[in-house]
């Protein structure tokens, strides 16, 4: 950090309050009043324009899996951006190249297995939605709670009837059927089903696992109907739940068809992929599929770096490990207001017995942590691979002080 920066008169400093009503006043309002002016980070810290420091257990929503400002993503770029930001489709570059071939090798597929770049997780369903319909059967069945993004066919996948409602009519051909529940995909995937499309883990749903038993009945189901399974790994992908992917932290003998990416590949660069395996890499012809944005050596050079550094400082191991950790020390609390920690590795939702998330997110933000609601009594967890143990342990020793503080506030409302 400069010091410099934080010498400023404080005069001179634009105040959170300035800066949001300038938000207000020009942005649009989808995402409600932003809780902070972030102006920097390191690693697992990040920095707010009055220069308070907060804990970032949430990481940009799984994205920051290097934490803030780590200098091999820092380097990364800044020579990417030195040299070429963006080519087009018509041509290709090094750095495209080495993060198709690391995701390959990730992903553990074999010689078939493919890559198509794009710009977020949304864009990688819309590709995943359009591979589906290559299957020439209209149907896709996808699960109650799920989360596939905001554009018009992620959305028809999604789960969420207040995300959905308002831009009706959707995509047709979408079933959903309630999640871990083998008899009712059964039911559904039909000769009419090209595609069933589940997350390992619904992080927006809560942090609600799959079982292995659901994956490998999916995988059971869709192989007997000739439908292709893909997996959404949007948020459970790059060494969040401490394997590249989800799948292979649950199930890793269930080898999907395809499986989609995005939040944590570029550590904060916006790229989605969709990565194919078998039959399914050839589904797409020539023409059938396209992105101006996507795979440019930019983001790509990132994706590299995140995935090169997650191999250099064992970030996989790290995220198993600082899992286990945060459910030891959660548990240790023994407090009756915790119900459970679930999830796996850094992907991890804290169950409590009473409605208090929302209240809890904001004292802990008033308290210096960085934390997000997934519903009314669940605390969602996505820090930084990079995070320390002390870290954690900081938040988890200020939890009781939180509930205290939320539950004073609630009933005095
Ligand atoms: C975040 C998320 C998406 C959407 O990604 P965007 O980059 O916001 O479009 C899709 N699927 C899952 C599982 C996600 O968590």
């Amino acid at each position: 950090m400069n010091p410099a920066d934080h010498d400023a008169p404080a005069s001179t400093m634009p105040t959170h309050g300035d800066l949001t009503q300038r938000y207000g006043a020009s942005l649009m309002g989808v995402f409600g009043a932003p809780g902070l002016v972030l102006e920097r980070g390191e690693g697992a810290v990040v920095r707010d324009v009055e220069g308070r420091e907060y804990l970032d257990l949430l990481a940009g929503i799984a994205v920051n899996v290097l934490g803030h400002a780590h200098p091999a993503l820092v380097a990364a770029v800044s020579e990417q951006a030195a040299k070429l930001i963006h080519v087009s489709n018509f041509f290709t570059t090094r750095p495209q190249i080495e993060l198709a071939e690391r995701l390959v090798a990730a992903s553990g597929g074999d010689a078939d297995t493919r890559v198509f770049f794009c710009n977020s997780g949304a864009e990688a369903n819309e590709a995943a939605f359009k591979l589906a319909r290559r299957t020439a059967r209209p149907g896709v069945v996808v699960a109650d709670g799920g989360f596939h993004g905001r554009t018009l066919g992620a959305l028809s996948l999604t789960s969420k009837q207040a995300y959905r409602e308002p831009f009706e009519p959707l995509v047709p051909g979408v079933t959903r059927v309630p999640y871990h529940d083998v008899e009712a995909l059964r039911a559904a995937v039909d000769d009419t089903v090209g595609a069933v499309i589940l997350e390992p883990i619904q992080g927006e749903a809560g942090v609600i696992e799959a079982s292995p038993e659901y994956l490998r009945a999916a995988r059971e189901v869709t192989r007997e109907r000739g439908a292709l399974l893909i997996i959404d790994e949007v948020q459970t992908g790059v060494a969040r739940t401490g394997e590249w992917f989800g799948f292979q932290t649950i199930a890793p003998e269930v080898m999907p068809d395809a499986i989609t990416l995005a939040k944590g590949l570029g550590g904060g660069v916006p790229i989605g992929a969709l990565v194919t395996f078998g039959a399914a890499s050839t589904m797409f012809e020539a023409g059938q599929h396209g992105s101006t944005f996507g795979g440019n050596p930019l983001a790509c050079a990132a994706g590299v770096a995140v995935m090169r550094t997650i191999e250099d400082e064992r970030l996989r191991e790290q995220a198993r490990r600082l899992g286990e950790h945060l459910v030891a020390a959660v548990e240790n609390l023994d407090d009756e207001r915790v119900v459970t920690v679930r999830g796996r590795g850094l992907l991890r939702g804290i169950v409590l017995r009473d409605p208090l998330a929302q209240r809890v997110v904001v004292r802990a933000r008033e308290a210096g942590f960085i934390i997000n609601a997934t519903g009314p009594d669940v605390i969602r967890l996505a820090p930084p691979l990079v995070i320390t143990g002390e870290q954690i342990d900081t938040f988890v020793a200020a939890l009781p002080g939180l509930l205290d503080a939320a539950e004073t506030e609630e009933n005095a409302s």
